[in-house]
């Protein structure tokens, strides 16, 4: 599988996992943990949940999932901008570390620009790295601006990522952040790259494209080619959410697709790369 490598040499499998909305639900939770495992016994590393997430329910069912196997996972958390002052940062963190039940995580991420100034939350980051609470930090949400800004502080160790709205539905990150952020050595995590699993996966021209490949699993999907198509970029990890085994197994397969230059053309045409700058758009 395609992989990714942070600042800091650990290189990871391009394909990782969302958790966003998971423990939500009684009735989904035994395949949502499924889910999880199955990504990890088929190589998937990257975990991405965040102290937002259902309040807190996305933390612990990934927590109950990585019981036991905390060394094959490659964990990340977010914190919320209202709590990221220097010392909100370690309480946060805490309190994170316990709904996963463990003592480190692998990546944490702001979640999205706030009012607390930087200076204090990458402060607070470094004393996180310090304590041996995290291994690395990131941003996320974060546009070219931002990422200026980021890189203009002073920290003992250097931003490993930057998680943003990545899909055929948003292509504005294509403009300038994606090389940007490649430049700088800074993983781009692409978050929602299925659309969210709404129109995008009936798009005709993803139908078109997903009649010419298969995959190990069969006749490819939509999905796995939205999910293809995100994957061809170099420095790009992406996150979708798969709520049951199946399909984190059909997202698995997305990685045997590549596509062709006649598909990319095809994409381009029906969905238009950007042509301007244009804000960062999130969810
Ligand atoms: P995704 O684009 O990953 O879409 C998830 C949806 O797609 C779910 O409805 C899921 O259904 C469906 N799906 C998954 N796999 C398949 C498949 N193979 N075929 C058809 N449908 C499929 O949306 P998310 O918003 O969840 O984004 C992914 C992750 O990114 C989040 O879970 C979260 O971790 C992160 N994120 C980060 C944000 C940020 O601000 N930093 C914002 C938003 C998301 P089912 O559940 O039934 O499998």
């Amino acid at each position: 599988m395609k992989t990714v490598t942070f600042p800091n040499g650990t290189t990871v499998p391009a394909l990782g996992m969302g958790t966003w909305n998971m423990g939500d639900s009684d009735s989904r939770r035994a395949d949502e943990i499924k889910s999880i495992h199955a990504g990890l016994d088929a190589g998937i590393r990257v975990v991405d949940t965040a102290e937002m997430y259902g309040s807190g329910r996305s933390e612990k069912l990934v927590g109950e999932a990585i019981r036991g196997r905390r060394d094959d996972v490659f964990l990340v958390s977010k914190i919320v901008p209202s709590n990221a002052s220097r010392n909100g940062v370690r309480r946060a963190c805490a309190a994170s570390l316990k709904r996963l039940g463990t003592d480190y995580l692998d990546l944490y991420l702001l979640h999205w620009p706030g009012s607390v100034p930087l200076e204090e939350t990458l402060a607070g980051f470094d004393d996180l790295v310090d304590a041996g609470m995290i291994r690395s930090w990131g941003v996320s949400n974060f546009d070219a601006d931002g990422m200026r800004e980021v890189e203009s502080i002073p920290a003992s160790t250097p931003c490993a990522a930057n998680q943003v709205l990545y899909s055929l539905d948003y292509r504005g990150v294509e403009f300038d952040l994606l090389q940007r952020d490649r430049d700088a050595g800074i993983v781009t995590m692409a978050y929602s790259p299925l659309g969210q699993g709404g129109d995008l996966l009936r798009a005709p021209v993803l139908r078109h494209i997903a009649q010419r490949h298969t995959t190990s699993l069969g006749p490819a999907t939509t999905a796995q080619i939205a999910l293809a198509w995100v994957l061809r970029q170099e420095n790009v990890l992406a996150i979708p959410k798969a709520g049951s085994p199946r399909h984190q197994h059909e997202n698995l397969a997305a990685t045997e697709i590549t596509l062709t230059r006649d598909d990319l053309a095809q994409i381009d045409e029906a969905i238009a790369p950007p042509r301007r700058k244009e804000p960062l758009a999130m969810i």
